[in-house]
């Protein structure tokens, strides 16, 4: 998959918790983090490998273990399913591909890779082979894909509009107390 799709949910998740830059920034990075495996290309590992691209990153058990460092983190449990949920996704997302290996989600139990039965996102090129047609291609199915997704997060709130409208403080005014 290109990055928007992965994007989108990341940036949805962080609407439906608290709307900032931070958080949509937060969890875009962790629904992108399992595809941290294409390092593997450059270390020449390969792909069907256990630790090659939709590899261990690409797995529940890693999932997992995102959302329990977020826990040791803030000690907030919603805070670590929600991360692990977010991660958990990505090869869900990358299963739904129309190419490549499949995803090894039961890693490390089995090294097994998945593709959903039903697969209607194309897959997208890797490297500067993204800059092509296909790559042209890809994005736009996923951009017509994820549109709710990107609808959803990116439409303006009431409470954003009213923090914002001129002349209405934000915050209540400092008395001075002496
Ligand atoms: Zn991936």
């Amino acid at each position: 998959m290109a990055a928007i799709g992965h994007v989108a949910v990341g940036i949805a998740v962080a609407r439906a918790r608290r709307w900032d830059w931070r958080h949509a920034l937060a969890f875009s990075a962790l629904a992108l983090l399992p595809d941290v495996d294409v390092i593997a290309f450059v270390l020449r590992i390969p792909y069907s490998a256990p630790f090659g691209h939709r590899g261990a990153t690409h797995s529940f058990a890693f999932a997992a273990l995102c959302g329990l460092a977020a826990w040791a983190w803030r000690r907030d449990s919603k805070l670590a399913w929600l991360v692990g949920l977010t991660v958990a996704t990505h090869p869900l997302l990358d299963a739904l591909t129309d190419g490549g290996l499949g995803v090894a989600c039961f890693w490390p139990v089995s090294d097994e890779r998945f593709f959903f039965p039903w697969q209607p996102l194309p897959v997208a090129p890797i490297g500067q082979h993204m800059l092509s047609a296909r790559g042209g291609f890809v994005v736009a199915v996923e951009a017509l894909a994820f549109l709710p997704l990107w609808l959803y997060a990116l439409w303006p709130r009431k409470g954003f509009q009213r923090q914002c409208r001129p002349g209405v403080p934000s915050k209540p005014p400092i008395t001075d107390r002496h």
